[in-house]
């Protein structure tokens, strides 16, 4: 049976139907109410993979040796291209659609991953598989193999394999239901998550439930006593966005939450009873306490999902631990996310580089947590954020690894320091004086001899997505690093050149061709010393010609009609090679001094003609282009048209220079304030052929990143994290917004999938 109607799914059916979808149909076949919806079945599954002939070299590609990063990427890649391309086998493709539209109308769905290992009460994979929202019956087949092909990524090829799971016995399903338009929504737990009391607690915004899971509002906080029947406490915050859905497209919008219900409680008494009677229904019906997500429209509650809370602590289970009791003495409270306490030394670590600094047993100490912090949290004694409720990342996975937690402290990585001793309670919420008498069998920690370098205040979010610097001169490398930006990401050497006061060719006619290399490896030095390890990616001569028309020389520039379009980036440079190899020597001095941090950019290319013949002059001065790396601007349509030609030319990245790539796509000139106005980086063909480059890339194992002026905007950052770009660049000023940002984007995208 390809579908299975959610209302006709049962607990018992997670084999046939997932974890999600046998939860849903569970709660939906006991009245209670869930938006209405099928499941594409796991049978489906398998005989697509099996009718399609992929399976035997699926499971043969994720055979690999998993601490192997290089194999783990090429399994991922493999696994989804042969998912991807493989064919439907008969009938599947109609009989999807035609429960599709026995939905009534033309809904807009959630399509979501149900796989049948997932929501096992000791491995909660958290954030494993994907889940789509907002689809359309024309995206509706695309979407369902991407919930299949998400069983394979290199996250869930790791999981599996340290969790034991063999992957040929890992099915999935795919649950397909009804998006609702929700009034309010937020998410609850039939019980505390740490001590298992049996009082609810429900975080509740406007609009749909994204602000809530992604972290962009401050939810209200509501606790009740199921016991009693009371409300005990409500906390009110100020919500000044929300998330809507547009009633023509079906996509999700954010919106300013009207002034007057900014600050207004969005659950009245008798909603919280109402939840908590259809708490207590999933609660008593699974025998376990739930972690459930809800929805209102228009009065009538809809429970989006249900799942165990897995790591209630039996040994606090009953007991009296509430997470506002903040004991006296403390150095700063939060919620209590993971039970038990350590003492440890604290560890801040405000950038992926300073996990290392983490050592067995330390208390990591970070705005937020982010998938690539698992390794550290494993070593951590106890784990304390600025940010983040009992649903965050850092929660779950503290709680999954055991790892005491003391989440949402607003101010912990700068009321705290490094090397500092503390005693964590991950009950309570609350991080003490570590000299003040803990007692924890999860007191790993010794005081290290080693001497190390703390980072104090100015913790940067941590981010997968690396944000880098853009820095135009030298002199402001020293600001920029301080930014803690993960390398930068565009040096643009024409201002090198700017500031020698002379056309290349009249520095080198005066000065020779050695004395204007070192002008440039001076230069890039500054910036290379200032960041290094961080990756410095530095960028051959982009001047249009009236760019150097005022420096000495420049009389002999060529006058051009239209310069933009004119004799700049790789084409000057292609022909006057005498030019291109002193810049290229410059890099190459540079690497024999041992600055391997140092990455080249060819800027302006159209083609792999242009590649190749940059890459032969790169050979050409003695640079090996498979051991540094090399890339290019893609800034023309062209060359995002060919980007694929353009990865296959061996490029390490591809950065996107959206100020040209605007201004050649929509032909609007930057520098001409008559179109400024249609001068639209967000428009949808340049959005277009950034995703459409970002996906080519990532099929090539390209690295992706954008250094153009919009990079800074937060649609940008929303629509390129989400499409997967490995790293960004902006201007110094905007280097914090851009990390908050990403970083607002990466949690929703986590927890987007934790929750299904
Ligand atoms: C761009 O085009 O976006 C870019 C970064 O290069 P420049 O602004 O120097 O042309
Ligand atoms: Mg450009």
């Amino acid at each position: 049976m390809t579908v299975t109607w959610l209302n006709a799914a049962h607990a018992g059916d997670v084999d046939t139907v997932g974890g999600k979808a046998a939860s849903l149909g569970e709660l939906s076949s006991h009245g209670l109410p869930i938006p209405h919806g099928f499941c594409v079945t796991a049978a489906s599954y398998r005989q697509f993979i099996t009718a399609s002939g992929i399976a035997p070299e699926l499971f043969e590609a994720v055979n690999i040796d998993t601490e192997d990063s290089r194999a783990l990427a090429e399994a991922e890649q493999l696994a989804r291209e042969l998912i991807l391309e493989a064919e439907w086998p008969d009938g599947m493709r109609e009989s999807i659609l035609s429960a599709f539209d026995s939905l009534e109308g033309d809904p807009v769905v959630a399509v979501r991953s149900s796989a049948t290992a997932e929501d096992l009460p000791d491995a909660s994979f958290a954030g494993q598989q994907d889940t789509f929202l907002n689809v359309s019956r024309e995206e509706l087949l695309d979407r369902i193999k991407k919930c299949w092909a998400s069983l394979f990524t290199q996250r869930a090829i790791y999981y599996r394999d340290e969790q034991g799971f063999d992957h040929e016995r890992v099915d999935i399903a795919v649950v397909v239901q009804r998006m609702v338009d929700a009034d309010k929504s937020g998410v609850m737990f039939t019980s505390h998550p740490s001590t298992g009391v049996p009082e609810l607690t429900v975080e509740a915004a406007w609009g749909l439930g994204e602000a809530v899971v992604s972290g962009t509002v401050s939810p209200d906080h509501y606790t009740y006593d199921r016991q009693a029947g009371t409300v005990e406490t409500v906390t009110v915050s100020t919500k000044n966005k929300m998330y809507v859905q547009d009633t023509d497209t079906g996509q999700t919008l954010e919106r300013a939450v009207p002034e007057e219900k900014r600050d207004e409680r969005v659950l009245s008494d008798e909603e919280l009873h109402a939840l908590s009677e259809l708490g207590d229904l999933v609660e008593d019906h699974y025998d376990k306490p739930q972690d459930v997500e809800w929805a209102i429209h228009d009065g009538d509650i809809y429970l989006l999902q249900s799942r165990p809370i897995t790591t209630i602590d039996e040994d606090h289970a009953g007991g009296d631990a509430q997470m506002d009791e903040a004991a006296d003495g403390s150095l700063v409270d939060g919620l209590g996310a993971s039970p038990g306490s350590a003492t440890g030394l604290v560890r801040i670590v405000g950038t992926l580089d300073q996990l290392d600094k983490v050592n067995e047993g330390d208390i990591v100490v970070t705005e937020m947590t982010t998938p690539d912090m698992v390794p550290a949290m494993k070593r951590a004694g106890g784990l304390v954020t600025d940010e983040g409720g009992m649903t965050s990342h850092a929660a779950i996975i503290s709680r999954e690894l055991g790892v005491p937690a003391v989440t949402g402290c607003d101010d912990a990585t700068t009321v705290l320091t490094d090397d500092q001793r503390v005693t964590i309670d991950g009950d309570r919420g609350v991080v003490r004086d570590g000299t003040a008498g803990a007692t924890s069998e999860k007191t790993t920690a010794t005081e290290t001899e080693q001497a190390s370098t703390p980072t104090r205040g100015g913790v940067k979010p941590m981010t997968a997505t690396e944000i880098k610097v853009n820095v135009s001169i030298p002199e402001a490398a020293e600001r920029a690093a301080a930014t803690g930006a993960d390398g930068v990401g565009l040096l643009r050497m024409e201002h090198m050149v700017l500031s020698t006061g002379a056309t290349p060719e009249h520095y080198v006619a005066q000065h020779g061709e050695d004395a204007f290399v070192n002008s440039l490896s001076d230069a890039m030095r500054t910036v290379a010393d200032e960041f290094y390890p961080r990756p410095v990616r530095i960028r051959t001569l982009d001047a249009p010609t009236d760019e150097f028309r005022q420096l000495d020389g420049g009389e002999s520039e060529p006058v051009e009609h239209n310069p933009m379009l004119g004799y700049r980036g790789i084409r000057r440079s292609l022909d006057e090679p005498a030019t291109f190899k002193l810049q290229l020597e410059a890099f190459q001095s540079l690497y024999e001094m041992g600055y391997d941090n140092l990455e080249i950019l060819f800027p302006l290319i159209n083609d792999a003609e242009d590649v190749y013949r940059a890459k032969s002059l790169l050979e050409a001065v003695g640079i090996d282009p498979n051991k540094r790396p090399w890339g290019v601007v893609i800034e023309t349509p062209a060359s995002a048209l060919e980007s694929e030609a353009i990865c296959g030319a061996g490029v390490d990245f591809v950065s996107f220079g959206t100020n040209d790539l605007t201004q050649y796509t929509l032909a609007v000139d930057r520098n001409n304030s008559n179109v400024a106005a249609r001068y639209d980086e967000l428009h949808p063909s340049v959005l277009q052929l950034l995703t459409d480059t970002i996906e080519t890339c990532q099929s090539y194992g390209v690295a992706t990143s954008i250094c153009g002026q919009a990079a800074a905007r937060p649609q940008m950052i929303q629509e390129l994290v989400d499409a997967g770009i490995t790293s960004m660049s902006v201007n110094v000023d905007a280097v914090h917004d851009a990390q908050q940002k990403a970083k607002r984007v990466e949690q929703q995208l986590i927890l987007d999938s934790v929750r299904e």
